[in-house]
């Protein structure tokens, strides 16, 4: 079973969550750590994502954060992290996190985790790339996203094999054992169509 060397996380930049949301990411840096498993991140040091980048480097894993200049500030870019690259937009930042990335793992989060998540799925749909996708169910804080797409399915929007891309897990440890299942060892993506 191939386990990605590295995955991009996906995850609220808003410290004012569930603690069980932060204690998630925790949980999951240390396990990536143990592994051998580099984070892919969006690089701020606050909320769940600055968490799980905490989590990685204090048990000596490595990181690299991806932030637009104009967030440093708003999201305080991180600096005590393997490296930060610094880029000029958002899609910028999104295309590398990608690029850099063997698979994808969502957190909780907001809007933004949202934006990102419906963007790797759909590129996944559309043939672009073909890097493994699961979502960390917290308290079954992802629940009605599920039922949501369930119901896109249901009105034949998208096909039920799109809603298998992505693997719901409850731990951290499910989510890197299903991330390496599903790795198909291509891993795929064709930054020419993208
Ligand atoms: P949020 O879930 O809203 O806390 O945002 C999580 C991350 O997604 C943060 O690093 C945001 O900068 C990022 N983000 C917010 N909006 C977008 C967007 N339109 N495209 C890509 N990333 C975004």
């Amino acid at each position: 079973m191939p386990q990605p060397s590295s995955i991009c996380v996906y995850c609220g930049s808003s410290d004012n969550g569930p603690a069980a949301h932060r204690e998630a990411g925790l949980q999951l840096g240390r396990l990536m750590a143990e592994r051998g498993i580099r984070l892919i991140y969006g690089g701020g040091r606050v909320g769940v994502m600055g968490a799980v980048a905490d989590a990685v480097m204090s048990a000596g894993g490595a990181v690299t954060g991806i932030i637009p200049d104009f967030l440093m500030r708003h999201e305080v870019g991180h600096t005590k992290i393997t490296e930060l690259e610094i880029v000029d937009t958002m899609h910028a930042r999104k295309a590398r996190m990608a690029e850099l990335s063997d698979a994808f793992l969502i957190l909780p989060g907001g809007l933004g985790t949202l934006e990102e998540y419906f963007e790797i799925v759909t590129w996944r749909q559309l043939g672009l790339h073909d890097k493994p996708i699961a979502i960390l169910n917290v308290d079954g804080y992802w629940d009605r996203l599920r039922d949501m797409i369930n119901g896109i399915v249901d009105a034949r929007y998208a096909r039920p094999e799109n809603m298998a891309m992505t693997t719901y897990v409850e731990t951290a440890e499910q989510a890197l054992n299903a991330l390496a299942q599903q790795a198909s060892g291509s891993g795929h993506l064709s930054s020419e169509k993208l």
